[in-house]
């Protein structure tokens, strides 16, 4: 039996309109031979219905902290009801189908709720249903664990549980449909007309994803490298070829920069020794951050200053631990991570001189840089993410 995990994202399964294409693709998978697996997100984006986000507004604040399990269990039925509906739309056109929600798909996870770990997959039901020719419609972002509770997989998790099954079932190739053709060499929503990357390799792209490009989930792209299955992202709205992601990325490639990402609510942190000598914990401010679970990044440390960054989301923590050790600092806030990505782009002389001199001549302040083998990242104002995003990517990649 060829198998083939056939993902579709909430934009995809929105509308009667966009269903039809969905049955479309899973008809030309059949026709090809292939036993497809479909697995489905909520339906539509925040303000619709049965978004996740929206489910989420029936909550008050401070209830998902309180009581994850409770929570998980109202951010699994916009899936649910996305499997079911999707169901229907297979009847209609002559198909038999079955939702499956995580659980009944074999996926089971621990006990961390609202970003579970998987801990085993078990496709037994789902190689059945193949057998008898009935299309497993399986409910992403959700598995269940060995208390029978139902958990959830983290923002995206819907890429994650297509991975999973691709894996387990041993699938020919993992399609992730959404609305755009593939991976581009930056968000369309930002570079109008960036160019699109016809293959690419999982390191590459787990950098892209893992540096702020939504357009699929990190540890997808870690879980289906691990098990060797290609994945294709492709459009649901047109027949473009997609981006093909496997070992090997593209073979014959003039450009240096892969693509352009960035990671936006960034605060970055200024501690001084000279403000804080009397301090008996300025030495250990790394550590009480990691006991507070505060995780920070860009970190330069001087010999009479200490620079880092943290999720925005994370400030009030911290000025609480820094007002309660009475150490003094300074913060700025409403700043963005902007990633220009390239395989072994740190060997290469001038890149980075490139990069400071197109964001001067912009007048966009730099407020720190660090690289790695794959990755330069420049620390600016969000303000300035759409300009210097378009005028990196007309430089390195038009
Ligand atoms: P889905 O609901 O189908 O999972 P997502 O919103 O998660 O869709 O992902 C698709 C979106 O990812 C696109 O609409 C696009 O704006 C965004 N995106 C960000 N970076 C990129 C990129 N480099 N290439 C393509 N899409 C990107
Ligand atoms: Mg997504």
């Amino acid at each position: 039996m060829k198998i083939l995990v056939q993902k579709f994202g909430g934009t995809s399964v929105s509308t009667v309109d966009r269903r039809k294409l969905v049955i479309e693709k899973v008809v030309k998978a059949k026709k090809q031979g292939y036993s497809p697996v479909i697995v489905v997100s909520a339906m539509g984006r925040k303000g619709d219905p049965y978004a996740t986000d929206t489910l989420l507004s029936l909550i008050r604040d401070g209830f998902k902290e309180d009581n994850p399990l409770a929570t998980d269990l109202l951010m699994s039925c916009g899936e649910i009801i996305s499997s079911v509906v999707m169901c229907d739309e297979f009847y209609k056109h002559g198909l038999k189908a079955l939702p499956l929600t995580g659980g009944q798909a074999g996926i089971v996870t621990n006990e961390n709720y609202n970003d579970a770990s998987v801990v085993r997959v078990k496709p037994e039901r789902i190689l059945e249903l193949l057998k008898e020719d009935i299309i497993p419609v399986v409910t992403g972002f959700q598995g269940y664990n060995e208390k029978g509770h139902f958990t959830t997989l983290g923002r995206g998790g819907s890429d994650v549980t297509a991975s999973l099954l691709g894996v387990a079932l041993n699938s020919e190739e993992i399609d992730i449909y959404t609305d755009v053709d593939g991976i581009m060499t930056a968000d369309p929503r930002i570079v109008i007309e960036p160019n699109l990357i016809h293959a690419i390799s999982y390191n590459e792209v787990f950098q892209l994803a893992e540096q702020g490009a939504k357009v699929i989930h990190p540890r997808a792209i870690e879980i289906a490298m691990e098990g060797n299955i290609p994945i294709k992202i492709k459009n649901t709205l047109s027949d473009s070829e997609g981006t093909l992601i496997n070992s090997l990325g593209e073979k014959s490639k003039d450009s240096i920069v892969t693509g352009i990402t960035h990671v936006g609510s960034r605060t970055q942190i200024h501690v001084k020794f000279d403000c804080n000598e009397n301090s008996n914990y300025y030495d250990d401010i790394f550590d009480m951050l990691a006991d507070n679970s505060i995780s920070i990044d860009l970190i330069n440390v001087f010999p009479k200053e200490k620079i880092f960054t943290i999720d925005s989301k994370d400030e009030l923590k911290l000025m609480g631990i820094m007002d309660k050790l009475e150490l003094k600092y300074t913060a700025i806030g409403n700043c963005s991570k902007v990633a220009i990505i390239g395989n072994r782009i740190r060997g290469v002389p001038g890149v980075m001189a490139k990069i400071l001199k197109i964001l001067r001549e912009a007048n966009i302040e730099i407020l720190q840089t660090a690289d790695s083998h794959t990755t330069i990242w420049c620390l600016i104002s969000s303000n300035d993410v759409e300009t210097a995003i378009n005028l990196l990517h007309n430089n390195f990649l038009k």
